[in-house]
């Protein structure tokens, strides 16, 4: 024993140097003492890999322990949602609600009913009647009535499709989801006021809905304490949620805040409960300064492992295990600190939305995991990659050649995500569209993520799946973009944004059948706006419900005693706007136009994003009596299976389509497949942007049933329209 090298590794290098020292403590003992030393030994490892046992096993059953509790939490989540839900329903299911809320308004009957009277006996905490648009008829809050309170303030953004869904249900249990209330958290849950099975339902009424809600204070998060046996319930931001927790969502499944708990380690608990006993065996055993010191230390290593951990998740992205937005915030603080060039490269996914709402969140989480993989894989070491949230990544990257390398990996990401991926046995495709932008000394982090974020919309302007470094022309842009907006506002106001008719023709006879109404607009300060532009930017600014509004009004007025169709184009917003139907009745009513005579045209993106929703708005239009034609068709996002589903009255071809086919050398067959496939539907096409009589013939032989474009008719004022319609030789050769 006493030759071995003290240099030597493993358990016999390790007994080498306990030898050396003890040694050097009692020379004397050289020989005869090495046997103690090794009970020595023995009697230190011994009660140390029992403890050590005993931990690694309360461990592990703590790692079990919490993910069931995770369970468990969701269960108590359903559990609220279902019980708010029942609320709801057995408040708006219920011909008293829908007399006196509904066909009459009697505020004192809803105070009675589920106002400040009824309170205590309801199971919720706040109740609002709002219309179609949100609007808030009556609120009680907490008990009081309350004349200011706004539900629309309440659920914000959630508020709109919850009634969408609600109305979708037909009334009978409506959509349930968490939110913020106040500093503090509430369910909450719409449903709209209906009848049971009764008489007394009227179609023509306003659709109106009840939104109560209930809040997770302390009374009621002590009740769920009690059913659920967790210890120490309570709510917490998402920021700011321990381990011990589970995340809630709205009514759209985004996370909005967190259940957390006392951590109950209960073989934490067990393994202190045999500690006595072995720390008995152990004094026993060992030499106990020696051990106590080691066993405090591995205690102190623990914690601080712990806390390292509780950090590392704060800045890391669950889904992804990627760092999340605070991690790469942090970095990118501390590089800029040490005064290091760096590049921030940001990325949004182009087409992930349209899969996700088509195939549901859990196809989209998944494809999120595979897609950050792909791009985890094209940036290799070059920088760090991070998830911001959504379909957003972000890579940061350091060093004197960060530009370039930025640029380098933004190349790499975007032809590393050209092909297909495979999800859930379903192929799909999405891209990036990315921006770059590059530090500069004075530069702060939120600012370079900005820049990052507006060259990154820049690349989707110029048409996705392509990158765009940061230039500060792209803010000028945006100005121009407020500009239009607050002019465009004062012009609506104004009733000043003008409407032209594009004719649209028989296919065969090139009869005048029908006159697109497109809106028009001169700025003040920058002249003649096209449209693109514009409706873009009312689209961005919610100005487009009231654009829509005024281009429906007028054109409805030009056009009631026209003999033809007049077609009009909708925005997503009325997709997912109830009030729109209300409003159109309206319209209908005033302008004596017949419905019959109206048709709507929608974009096909539009109706991608929310398909089911869309086809119930879609419905509730047609019952009115007016057509829907799926504008833009051929863009390529539409499936088949898709477009069975829609109701759907003519499909509209793009003109972009027309573009790519006079080009190709089958452009007969490949117009003839398109057109067939519609026609396969039972749906009537119309072909746009139709400029040359070889483009009119090859669509008429296709099989299409009208025509529109310049070869018929530029965009033209009524009067112009209106006086070729009564005399059309004439006017035409005119124009
Ligand atoms: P859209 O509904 O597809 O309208 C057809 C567009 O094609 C119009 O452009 C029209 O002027 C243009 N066009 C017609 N014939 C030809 C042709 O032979 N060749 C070419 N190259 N183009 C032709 P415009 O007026 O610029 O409108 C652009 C888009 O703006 C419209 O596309 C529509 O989506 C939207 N839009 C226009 N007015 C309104 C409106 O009142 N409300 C809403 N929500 N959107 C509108
Ligand atoms: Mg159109
Ligand atoms: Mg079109």
């Amino acid at each position: 024993l006493a030759t071995v090298a003290p240099d030597e590794g493993g358990l016999k290098g390790a007994l080498g140097r306990l030898r050396a020292r003890a040694s050097a403590w009692s020379p004397a003992a050289a020989t005869p003492g090495g046997v103690r030393q090794l009970h020595f030994l023995v009697a230190l490892i011994a009660p140390a890999l029992m403890l050590a046992t005993i931990f690694f096993m309360g461990h592990q059953q703590n790692a079990a322990e919490l993910a069931s509790d995770r369970a468990r939490a969701v269960s108590v989540a359903e559990y609220l949602k279902t019980r708010l839900t029942d609320a709801g329903a057995d408040n708006a299911n219920w011909d008293s609600a829908y007399r006196n809320a509904v066909l009459a308004f009697d505020v004192g009957w809803l105070d009675e009913s589920m106002g400040p009277d009824a309170y205590g006996t309801i199971d919720f905490h706040d109740v609002y009647v709002v219309d179609a648009s949100g609007r808030t008829l009556y609120a009680s809050v907490q008990g009081k009535r309350n004349v200011k309170a706004s539900a629309a303030k309440l659920l914000g953004d959630t508020l709109k499709p919850m009634l969408v869904r609600a109305s979708r249900e037909r009334g009978v249990r409506g959509p349930s989801g968490f939110g913020r209330y106040g500093a503090g958290f509430a369910i909450y849950n719409v449903t709209e006021i209906r009848p049971i099975d009764s008489p007394i339902y009227d179609r023509l009424a306003p659709k109106r809905f009840l939104v109560v809600a209930k809040l997770l204070n302390e009374k009621t998060l002590g009740q769920l304490e009690q059913a659920s046996g967790f210890k120490g319930l309570r709510v917490v931001p998402l920021a700011d949620r321990p381990e011990t927790s589970s995340v809630f969502s709205d009514a759209l499944g985004r996370a909005v805040g967190a259940f957390a708990w006392r951590a109950q380690a209960p073989g934490l608990e067990s393994a202190l409960a045999v500690l006595p006993i072995a720390l008995f065996v152990f004094v026993l055993l060992a030499y106990a300064g020696f051990v106590g010191a080691s066993y405090a230390n591995r205690h102190a290593e623990e914690l601080v492992a712990s806390q390292r951990e509780a950090l590392r998740l704060a800045h890391r992205d669950a889904l992804t295990d990627l760092p999340n937005r605070r991690g790469f915030v942090d970095a990118l603080d501390a590089a800029t600190a040490r005064g290091e060039t760096v590049a921030v490269v940001y990325m949004d996914l182009d087409g992930f939305k349209e899969v996700n709402d088509a195939f549901g969140h859990a196809v989209g989480d998944t494809l999120l995991v595979q897609v950050s993989r792909r791009i985890q894989r094209a940036v290799a070491d070059a920088g760090q990659l991070a998830r911001f949230g959504g379909d957003e990544f972000a890579v940061l990257v350091i060093g004197e050649d960060a530009a370039d390398i930025g640029r380098g990996v933004a190349e790499k990401v975007i032809s590393a995500l050209l092909g297909p991926t495979e999800t859930a046995g379903k192929q799909v495709f999405v891209g990036a569209s990315i921006g770059i932008a590059v530090g500069a000394p004075g530069l702060s982090g939120p600012e370079l993520i900005r820049r990052a974020d507006v060259a990154m919309y820049a690349a989707k302007d110029a048409g996705r799946r392509r990158w765009r470094a940061y230039d500060p022309s792209m803010d000028e842009g945006r100005l121009v973009r407020r500009q239009i907006a607050d002019e465009l506002r004062a012009s609506l106001a104004a009733g000043q944004v003008q409407v032209s008719y594009q004719p649209i023709v028989d296919a065969h006879s090139t009869e005048i059948v029908g006159a697109e109404a497109l809106a028009r607009w001169t700025s003040p300060t920058l002249g003649v706006i096209d449209p693109g532009l514009f409706i873009s930017v009312a689209e961005e600014s919610g100005l487009i419900s009231q654009l829509t509004r005024n281009v429906l009004r007028e054109a409805c007025t030009a056009a009631r005693h026209w003999p033809i169709t007049l077609s009009v184009n909708l925005s997503a917003a009325e997709v997912w706007d109830l009030a729109f139907v209300d409003d159109l009745l309206g319209i209908l009513r005033d302008t004596g136009m017949p419905p019959a005579r109206l048709e709507l045209e929608i974009t096909e993106s539009y109706l991608l994003r929310e398909p089911e929703a869309a086809a119930d708005t879609l419905a509730l239009l047609r019952e009115l009596g007016v057509k829907i034609a799926l504008d833009d068709f051929g863009m390529g996002f539409a499936s088949l299976g898709y477009l069975k589903r829609l109701p759907l009255d003519r499909l509209k071809l793009t003109h972009e389509f027309l573009a790519d086919i006079v080009t190709e050398a089958h452009a007969g067959e490949l117009a003839a497949s398109v057109v067939g496939l519609a026609r396969a539907l039972g749906l009537p096409v119309t072909a746009e942007g139709v400029e040359t009589e070889a483009q009119a013939n090859l669509l008429r032989a296709a099989g299409c049933s009208h025509l529109q474009g310049w070869l018929y008719g530029r965009p033209i004022s009524k009067a112009v329209l209106g006086r070729r319609l009564s005399n059309p030789a004439t006017v035409a050769a005119a124009e």
